[in-house]
């Protein structure tokens, strides 16, 4: 792909967007029919996906635009219901690239599987016992997925944990550090963990009850970091009140970082608009979310208090920096990846090879949805460029259909009352025949 700067995307109509993607990103008819409605998900295909399926509940797909990460144009494929997201991203996108754009970089793709064994009868020695057959337990681990061993995964550390004190008393934990390659992992580091099980009994004398990936995958993090210059920060308002220069809204977003930073009834909202953009990159690519957002909030209170997943900054030139860090457990195979068409459309689309490199650009797309938020806190309020946006919602639930969906938003938008009481009254005003 040449370049993530398309000017006038938004304008386009939505068939010469696809066309435009075709022509970016080299992706056939085919491949643009599944973000289509009906090809994104057929319904046989649904059926053999879930139980008692009986259709698909369709969700808007946009594109994410203006990403650089690591020095490639990245388009990002979105899959949202809540507008402003994808405009936030795109901008603030915008921006990061005139500082070179978002750096990311990935740990190894290790997920924790976790053993519970209870009735121990010698906590301590059993603990002593598993760390002498390290090696053993590791190659019987190792064994699970002779795929994932060709592609250099495999069983890598186990670790054991003595739980003191729970409602039940004491036991142990044994965490199996497997690396999981493309994969999210789920499925290989729950089967070596059942196939452990049996000797794990043998060797501590206990009962091995639970055993199941741990979704704190706080050894597979991700990591993205921008550099915002100065000048770009400036906002030119129509007048004075609504202008601000480039130190007001630096300062004005690490204010509110460092209200996210000590505060969980803030951090829990400043993480949700990291998510914003986390999760619409990770549902549009088939992964599993709601393991992403798991390990999201318990990372975020890796500290016993639940914290800012990102921090806001600035450099020795006055420019403002951030850096996000999370656990991103995502596959490019495996799951639902390779298996729903528009996700696999969406991946070619990213040009992710690797799910390190996926992870990155996920990564980044959070960190700039995290800054769209805190510019819009720390300077006009996330109501006014959200408003326009949702008003058009507002307007199509009140019933307004083609052309009256814009004239019934811009009205209620004028009016600055965005409510379905009102877009209703508009609407019958404006076109008395319908209603
Ligand atoms: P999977 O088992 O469908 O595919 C992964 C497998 O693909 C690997 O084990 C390996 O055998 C093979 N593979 C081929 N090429 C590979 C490569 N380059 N790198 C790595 N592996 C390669 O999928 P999965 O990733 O094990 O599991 C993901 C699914 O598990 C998701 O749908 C998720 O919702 C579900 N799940 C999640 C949890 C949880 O989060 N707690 C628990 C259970 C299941």
């Amino acid at each position: 792909m040449t370049t993530s700067r398309i000017p006038g995307f938004y304008n386009l109509p939505l068939e010469e967007r696809l066309d435009t993607l075709a022509e970016a990103a080299g992706l056939t008819q085919e491949e643009l029919a599944a973000f289509r409605t009906p090809n994104g998900l057929p319904d046989d295909q649904a059926d053999h996906m879930v139980e008692n399926a009986v259709g698909t509940f369709g969700l808007p797909l946009g594109i994410g635009l203006n990403f650089l990460v690591n020095g490639s144009e990245v388009l990002v494929p979105m899959v949202i219901e809540e507008p402003s997201v994808i405009a936030g991203a795109s901008f603030m996108a915008k921006l990061a690239r005139t500082g070179g754009g978002f750096h990311a970089e990935t740990s190894a793709p290790e997920m924790i599987g976790q053993m519970q064994v209870l009735d121990v009868p010698d906590l301590m020695s059993a603990s002593l016992k598993l760390y002498d057959h390290r090696d053993e337990l590791l190659a019987e681990a190792d064994a699970v997925d002779p795929v994932l061993k060709k592609f250099g995964g495999g069983a890598r550390d186990l670790e054991v944990r003595i739980i003191e004190d729970s409602p039940i008393g004491a036991f142990l934990v044994v965490h199996l550090i497997y690396d999981v390659r493309d994969a999210m992992g789920a499925n290989a580091v729950n089967t070596a963990c059942e196939r452990l099980a049996p000797r794990l009994e043998q060797i501590t004398g206990g009962r091995v009850h639970l055993k199941i990936l741990s979704n704190l995958a706080d050894r597979r993090l991700a990591k993205a970091r921008c550099t915002i210059p100065l000048k770009e920060l400036k906002i030119a308002g129509r007048d004075i009140i609504s202008s601000y220069t480039g130190e007001q809204v630096r300062d004005g977003v690490i204010a509110a970082w460092a209200f996210a930073a000590v505060d969980p009834y803030r951090a829990a909202t400043h993480n949700k608009g990291i998510m914003n953009g986390v999760d619409a990159v990770v549902i549009a690519t088939g992964n599993d979310w709601r393991a992403i957002e798991a390990g999201a909030h318990a990372y975020a209170a890796r500290s016993g208090r639940y914290a800012s997943l990102s921090t806001w900054g600035r450099d020795a030139d006055g420019n403002l920096t951030g850096e996000l860090e999370m656990p991103m457990a995502v596959g490019i195979v495996g799951g639902a990846t390779r298996v729903h068409p528009a996700a696999k459309a969406a991946l070619k689309l990213m040009g992710a090879k690797t799910a390190s490199e996926l992870a990155g650009i996920i990564v980044s797309v959070g960190l700039a949805q995290n800054l769209a938020a805190l510019r819009a806190l720390a300077t006009e309020g996330i109501q006014r460029g959200h408003m326009s946006l949702h008003a058009r919602q507002v307007a199509i639930a009140a019933g307004a259909t083609g052309d009256m969906i814009e004239k019934v938003a811009a009205q209620m938008v004028t009016e600055k009352t965005v409510r379905i009481d009102r877009a209703e009254e508009i609407l019958k005003k404006l076109n008395p025949s319908e209603r």
